[in-house]
């Protein structure tokens, strides 16, 4: 993705109440590998629970605080895929994170969007996984990058979503 500056990091987040909150940064930020990943994320180091979720949208960085949600014991032992990279996991390994949705109106910042994510934020180790690839299957480059396109794709889905939700929903759109 886009290389951004810390500052398009701190000002993109939609959903953050009040609206003043600071966004602390990971502490490797400066270390981040633009050119491997498709979506920066990162966990609030004073808040585990709490997340970012950022990636070029448009041109433009958008991102979205999200809160992980206690892992469902009915879920155990069952596999579960993660909504943007499409991986199966372990249950463990994949996690229900809600958005609080971005509103200025009280009532719908009740509501939230939700997501099934790799706990561990970690989608770019999958999509760059070597694919065990036959003689008529796309070189092992192909099915990457088709991975990583799909992986931005529904990222940038997910994060339209979260300040657009109630638009989004209307019948027929
Ligand atoms: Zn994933």
């Amino acid at each position: 993705m886009r290389p951004l500056t810390r500052d398009e990091v701190r000002g993109c987040i939609v959903n953050l109440y009040p609206t003043t909150a600071k966004v602390r940064l990971p502490a490797w930020f400066d270390d981040t590998r633009w050119d491997r990943i498709d979506y920066l994320a990162w966990r609030d180091t004073r808040a585990q629970q709490r997340a970012y979720l950022v990636a070029d949208v448009d041109g433009e960085a958008q991102g979205v605080l999200l809160r992980q949600n206690p892992n469902q014991a009915a879920l155990a032992s069952r596999a579960v895929m993660c909504d943007l990279c499409r991986f199966t996991r372990r249950f463990n390994e994949v996690s229900l994170f809600t958005a609080p949705r971005a509103s200025t109106d009280k009532r719908r910042r009740l509501s939230a969007v939700g997501l099934l994510l790799c706990t561990d934020l970690d989608c770019v180790r999958n999509v760059h996984r070597t694919p065990t690839t036959g003689p008529h299957d796309p070189p092992a480059e192909q099915v990457i990058e088709a991975r990583r396109s799909g992986l931005r794709a529904r990222t940038a889905d997910f994060l339209r979503s979260v300040p657009d939700a109630t638009v989004a929903r209307r019948p027929g759109r």
